[in-house]
């Protein structure tokens, strides 16, 4: 199905989101500066990453909402292997920050110091703009 391959994915620089269609505005929004996820007008489902169907419900009728706020460190690990196509990002840790109703995985920012970080801390995800050109979002202290 060509016409749900939107390459404005290809500037979407973290974590691998081909497998998901029809959720291309994801990329919009960062370029706005947002991180956004998706939520379920029917059932009231939330979803990070965004998908565009609800996997509870089955329905289609699906809202944006923003990632605000912060959310809580529930764990991280420091990749020294990375997938294909971001090895060059070497070393960089991957983070699960916990929203209360969801929670949103991603990567630390590069500057937040190791010894800074504890689980459980307040941290906020931000997008960031790659020299490449490519976005993604990381997680700084909040
Ligand atoms: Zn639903």
């Amino acid at each position: 199905m060509p016409k749900d391959i939107d390459d404005r994915f290809k500037k979407f620089g973290t974590v691998s989101f081909t497998q998901i269609t029809k959720v291309n505005d994801f990329i919009k929004y960062l370029e706005e500066g947002k991180v956004e996820g998706t939520k379920c007008k029917k059932c009231g489902q939330i979803f990070f990453p965004p998908r565009a169907d609800c996997f509870s419900c089955f329905s289609s009728d699906m809202e944006w909402f923003e990632v605000t706020g912060a959310g809580k460190l529930v764990t991280y690990s420091k990749l020294q292997y990375g997938p294909v196509g971001f090895e060059g990002d070497l070393p960089y840790s991957i983070a699960l920050l916990d929203y209360g109703k969801y929670k949103v995985f991603g990567r630390l920012a590069n500057d937040v110091p190791e010894n800074e970080i504890n689980i459980g801390m307040a941290m906020k995800a931000v997008v960031n703009k790659l020299p490449n050109g490519q976005m993604n979002y990381v997680f700084k202290k909040a």
